[in-house]
């Protein structure tokens, strides 16, 4: 088995933060900081950011995604945004399933498996999250809810159209709390997610599949993270909202 068959992935999700102006400004200051990197580098921002985003991002190895996109193409679902809308504009990422969402705003397995579906059907990259509550965690079930929010998501997703997604193991209770999921947990559950891969769609696509861990990494704590087995790169909040905070990151992912 060998990593190298995987390009680490750094991406950032800034949340609701940041305005088109802040947006402007830390673009540019990352673009320098990240310009030799050895990883695909991510932003994803709010949607009233991305305009500004790609136009800062322009000509760099900066790539920019949505937070969030709805299952259908257009219609009356007001407040949302579809993937065609993003796939129009340009951009080439999104984020999907994030535990915010479900915690918030009623995400389920099911409506991320069709945002999924909407996502590969305009052409977007995924970046879908998948992780335990600390309850699950506690009673020994991270393995089965992992697994099931995995399977559903990708229910009716080809072998080629794999290579569009990247799973993101986010355990909810490391999200935004200053808690990390230690090195072996993280490589742990990444590991269970590349064994469900390759039993859902061969050992070759698991060995070349990316999974990132997300859940309060920063320039502290990427290094063990990133050099685990499993762990494949980054989804990365806070951190992400400081250029050189997230320029170590992707640093040492670099390695
Ligand atoms: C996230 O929002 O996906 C995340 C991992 O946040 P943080 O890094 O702040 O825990």
């Amino acid at each position: 088995m060998d990593k190298s068959l995987r390009r680490p992935v750094i991406a950032g999700n800034w949340k609701m933060n940041k305005t088109p102006a802040e947006t402007k400004a830390i673009i540019e200051e990352m673009k320098p900081l990240v310009a030799n990197a050895d990883c695909d580098v991510v932003i994803c921002a709010p949607y009233i950011d991305l305009y500004a985003a790609m136009e800062a991002a322009e000509g760099s190895n900066i790539k920019i995604g949505a937070e969030n996109c709805h299952w259908a193409v257009s219609g009356a679902f007001t407040g949302e945004i579809s993937a065609e809308m993003l796939k129009a504009a340009g951009v080439p990422y999104v984020i999907i399933g994030h535990s915010e969402r479900r915690q918030y705003f009623g995400e389920t397995d099911e409506t991320v498996r069709d945002r999924t579906r909407a996502a590969l059907n305009a052409g977007l990259k995924v970046i879908l999250c998948v992780g335990e509550v600390l309850e699950e965690r506690n009673i020994g079930i991270t393995a089965e809810v992992v697994r099931k929010q995995t399977k559903v998501a990708l229910s009716g997703v080809s072998k080629d159209e794999l290579a569009n997604i990247i799973i993101a193991y986010e355990p909810v209770w490391a999200i935004g709390t200053g808690l990390t999921a230690s090195p072996e947990q993280a490589n742990e559950v990444c590991a269970i997610i590349r064994a469900l891969i390759a039993e859902l769609y061969g050992k070759d696509a698991a060995d070349r599949f990316v999974i990132q861990y997300g859940g309060s990494m920063n320039d502290a704590n990427a290094d063990a993270l990133l050099a685990q087995y499993d762990v494949d790169g980054g989804l990365i909040g806070g951190a992400s909202l400081v250029a050189e905070k997230f320029a170590k990151i992707v640093e040492a992912a670099s390695k």
